[in-house]
């Protein structure tokens, strides 16, 4: 008796919350209009309730039961409020996260331009420096061969008038 009557109050509490579809005895539910005049009140009571007065069956008001109801999706709307806000903090972590990386992978590739600028910069200077003495050289040496042609020309030509010159006296 005790067991059959703790697994009724079980089943019972199960029933308790919400709009119910069936009894706990495994039987639908009808719709009642309670016989107040003044205030008639629906309510479901069990499909066999009436033949088995002696037994307990179920009973609910349905205003009660569509306040459960609403007290559901308000708790299921709590719950989703929740699971969102949670839910946005992990996101935002997540981007939090990106942009630092972002930020990083940006100052390593600035430090890497400007690594190879500087190298680049060395390069042309001393490129530059190589170019400037190579023209330099060349330019001397072109000077100075000009200078030496000349050089040998104004002697040839003083050989060859001192030649004439000889030539003549002779
Ligand atoms: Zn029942």
């Amino acid at each position: 008796m005790s067991s059959s009557s703790s697994s009724t109050s079980v089943k019972e509490a199960e029933n308790r919350y919400g709009v119910p579809n069936r009894c706990w005895c495994g039987k639908g539910l009808d719709t009642w209009v309670s016989e107040t005049k003044e205030n008639p009140t629906r309510f479901y009571r069990c499909k066999i309730a009436l033949q088995n007065k002696s037994e307990t069956h179920l009973f609910k008001w349905v205003d009660e039961a569509l306040l459960d109801e609403i007290r559901i999706v308000d708790a299921k709307r709590v719950d989703l409020l929740h699971e969102l806000q949670a839910l946005t903090g992990k996101v935002n972590v997540e981007l939090e996260s990106h942009r630092l990386w972002l930020v990083g992978r940006a100052e390593e590739m600035r430090n890497e331009i400007n690594e190879n600028m500087v190298q680049l910069t060395k390069a042309i200077d001393e490129s530059t420096s190589l170019m400037k003495a190579q023209i330099d050289a060349k330019v001397k040496t072109h000077t100075n061969s000009k200078w030496s042609i000349n050089q040998t020309a104004a002697a040839m030509a003083m050989i060859g008038a001192i030649t004439y010159l000889y030539w003549k006296l002779l």
